[in-house]
């Protein structure tokens, strides 16, 4: 994750961020991509399988992969009825 000097920064970069975003998705809209349907999922990140932290260790014992350790949270955006 980047790390901010100040929460002005902050603000600055997120409405950078959003003007991005903004664009792209005129320019998919532009394309011909139906985007009434676009969702946006909130999701969080599982460790690596790989990974050999407490966590993962006791989910791997439990044979659970739900139970493993957490990285920050993302997001995705799709198009409903087309999800990956
Ligand atoms: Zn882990």
């Amino acid at each position: 994750m980047f790390r901010f000097r100040s929460p002005k920064e902050q603000d600055a970069v997120v409405q950078v961020a959003l003007k991005q975003i903004e664009k792209m998705l005129k320019e998919m809209q532009a394309d011909g991509k139906d985007l009434t349907r676009l969702k946006l999922k909130k999701f969080q990140k599982t460790h690596h399988a790989t990974c050999r932290c407490e966590q993962c260790r006791s989910a791997k014992a439990k044979d659970d992969p739900r139970l493993r350790g957490l990285l920050e949270d993302g997001f995705k955006v799709y198009v409903e009825g087309d999800e990956p």
